[in-house]
């Protein structure tokens, strides 16, 4: 815990501490003791900060599962034509990278598997698109 947190902890606790005395003040005044509303005001306001934090906090679990779901959902957007094995008719299907896929064949109604390669390269710069100033190479 760091100074910052420290001071934003002190100040919480006054101002509730604070809050429950003049509420204290004020209903000794009608009915009871000071001290019993005082502890009753203090409690209901802890209360209220333990409920409204697990509130803050469930909010912000929501959000970021819905995010996850959100970027699973982008993962599976992913979409390639592929040649069914069976019949060599090309298929437009979806790709998880996170699971096993497989499609069915929108022609001949075959379950094929899709095996996935990746390869890595070099990068390369055409020479050409160096040496041409901007201007030019618009012209082309
Ligand atoms: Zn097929």
């Amino acid at each position: 815990m760091n100074r910052f947190e420290l001071t934003i902890i002190l100040i919480s606790v006054a101002i509730t501490l604070f809050f429950s005395a003049v509420i204290a003040a004020a209903g000794s005044l009608i009915y009871g003791a000071f001290w019993g509303w005082f502890g009753i005001t203090f409690a209901f306001q802890i209360i209220g900060f333990t409920i409204w934090n697990s509130y803050l906090l469930q909010k912000d679990n929501a959000i970021a599962q819905q995010n996850e779901v959100e970027e699973l959902r982008a993962l599976s957007n992913i979409s390639i034509k592929l040649s069914c094995a069976y019949c060599n008719r090309p298929n437009d299907i979806p790709i998880q990278l996170n699971r096993k896929n497989t499609f069915k064949c929108d022609y001949c109604s075959q379950v094929n598997g899709v095996f996935m390669q990746f390869t890595s390269t070099t990068l390369t710069t055409p020479i050409d698109s160096i040496k041409l100033p901007i201007n030019e190479t618009e012209a082309l």
